[in-house]
């Protein structure tokens, strides 16, 4: 790549709903496509920046483009129905509170948190709700750091869309610090402590080290690991190498690192893509310069990644670059799903057929998985017994961590695309852990 092109979009634009029209490339779509964008994008956000558009997107595939779809919202993604009251309202003239109100009625119906996660997880101290945090699985807590609830581009299949566009009551975020330091402190089976969002590196260093102090300070024995989920090494890698705070954060993840912590950076790529650009490439090595790891992770999707050389030449370049492949998982019954499904069986034979081609050093990945309200279940694959075709799960995480790393069964079935479509097999009733689960 040249060094022009590098450093012409190492400065931060944002692109949304109010200038997409002058990304100088938009010239081609047609008409059509741009008065969809506008449609669609009233029920699912869109965001995009000057890095997805000029360094990643080809425009000569558009509108088929993996990355095109990543952050572009196209007609498909809405169903008809609800494609159809959206544009009604539209070109009927509709103030701004109507729209937003059919807009805000559709979302509704999307499902936004699936696994239970508002209600559920959520943990008291003394009598206080921790609404930034979740704990599910024993050893890993997830916070969500108020100012890190938005991300440098939006993904057209994210389930966490309600936390950007202001619907309250279904937000996680939490200021306090002294809560969450002192959730940790007295729950010793704590070893992890993920930020999450949105996307916590859109956090300044300044407050993201507000964060960071005040956990180091507090000398947490039992908290062994700091995971940090991102997106920022794809969708903005200059946060790493020339955003005003770049080195800032890096001296931050050296600090976690010098105290002991295992720094994790959890991150997402969705395509081989998102790995090639020279940004990309610094942002890495000066990521792993600090002492920190890189763990990556991605749901598998259609009209994005749902072929297993993609994957396969994911996993490489994650390797040759030093990064860990960690999760595959398989995308979530919410938002545009039906867009990007994959059913469970044909997630597995891209799993399988990704894995074989790779050597043992790529093979850390784990999946396809679902996180669903019980835990993240893996599809282990299809078996033949008695005649009959079975698929073998199994826990990964569990929300009893008793359940973790025991298999169950489902009776074959190629349309599935998440544990509520699958039945127990063998006639069974129930899977194990229903019962139990019933009294989280
Ligand atoms: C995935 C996940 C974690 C982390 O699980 P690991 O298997 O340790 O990576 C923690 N909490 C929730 C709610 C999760 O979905
Ligand atoms: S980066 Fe993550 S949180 Fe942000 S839009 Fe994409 S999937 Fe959602």
């Amino acid at each position: 790549m040249p060094l022009t092109q590098t450093a012409k979009s190492s400065t931060y634009q944002s692109y949304a709903l109010h200038n997409f029209k002058g990304i100088p490339q938009i010239s081609k779509l047609n008409d059509e496509q741009r008065r969809d964008i506008e449609i669609v994008s009233q029920v699912l956000p869109f965001k995009s920046n000057n890095y997805v558009v000029d360094e990643l997107i080809n425009w000569n595939r558009v509108p088929d483009d993996p990355i095109f779809t990543l952050t572009f919202p196209r007609r498909e993604m809405l169903t008809d129905t609800h494609y159809a009251l959206m544009k009604q309202a539209m070109d009927t003239g509709r103030s701004k509170d109507e729209i937003k109100k059919v807009a805000n009625s559709i979302r509704k119906e999307l499902n936004p948190h699936p696994a239970g996660q508002l209600e559920h997880n959520v943990p008291m101290i003394e009598e206080h709700k921790l609404t930034g945090m979740q704990h599910k699985y024993r050893e890993t807590v997830l916070f969500f750091p108020s100012q890190g609830q938005t991300c440098h581009a939006y993904c057209s299949f994210c389930f966490r869309w309600p936390q950007f566009v202001g619907m309250d009551e279904w937000k996680f975020a939490m200021r306090e610090t002294e809560l969450l330091i002192k959730y940790l402190q007295t729950h010793k089976e704590v070893t992890d402590l993920l930020f999450t969002g949105g996307d916590p590196m859109i956090m300044k260093n300044k407050i993201f080290a507000n964060y960071i102090d005040a956990i180091l300070e507090a000398d947490i024995p039992h908290l062994q690991t700091i995971r940090i989920g991102t997106k920022a090494l794809g969708y903005w890698p200059y946060k790493f190498i020339t955003d005003d705070d770049a080195d800032d954060t890096l001296r931050t993840f050296e600090k976690i690192v010098r105290h002991g912590k295992n720094l994790a950076i959890m991150a997402h790529f969705n395509h081989p893509v998102e790995l090639s650009t020279e940004a990309v490439k610094t942002a890495i090595k000066r990521i792993l310069q600090t002492g920190a790891q890189i763990r990556t992770q991605s749901p598998v999707m259609k009209n994005i990644n749902a072929h297993p050389d993609i994957w396969a030449a994911m996993w490489r370049q994650q390797v040759n670059l030093n990064c860990i492949p960690y999760y595959m998982f398989v995308a979530r019954d919410t938002g545009a799903q039906h867009y990007f499904k994959v059913p469970l069986v044909e997630a597995w034979e891209i799993f399988r057929k990704a894995y074989q081609q790779v050597s043992g050093v790529c093979r850390t990945v784990r999946g396809p998985s679902m996180s669903a309200m019980p835990g993240k279940i893996q599809i282990l694959g299809i078996s033949e017994t008695g005649g009959k075709k079975i698929m073998t799960l199994r826990f990964l995480q569990g929300r009893n961590p008793d359940w973790a790393a025991r298999p169950f069964f489902a009776e074959f079935d190629d349309k599935a695309a998440w544990l509520n479509d699958l039945k127990p097999a063998f006639g069974e009733e129930q899977f194990f852990f229903e019962e139990e689960l019933k009294t989280f």
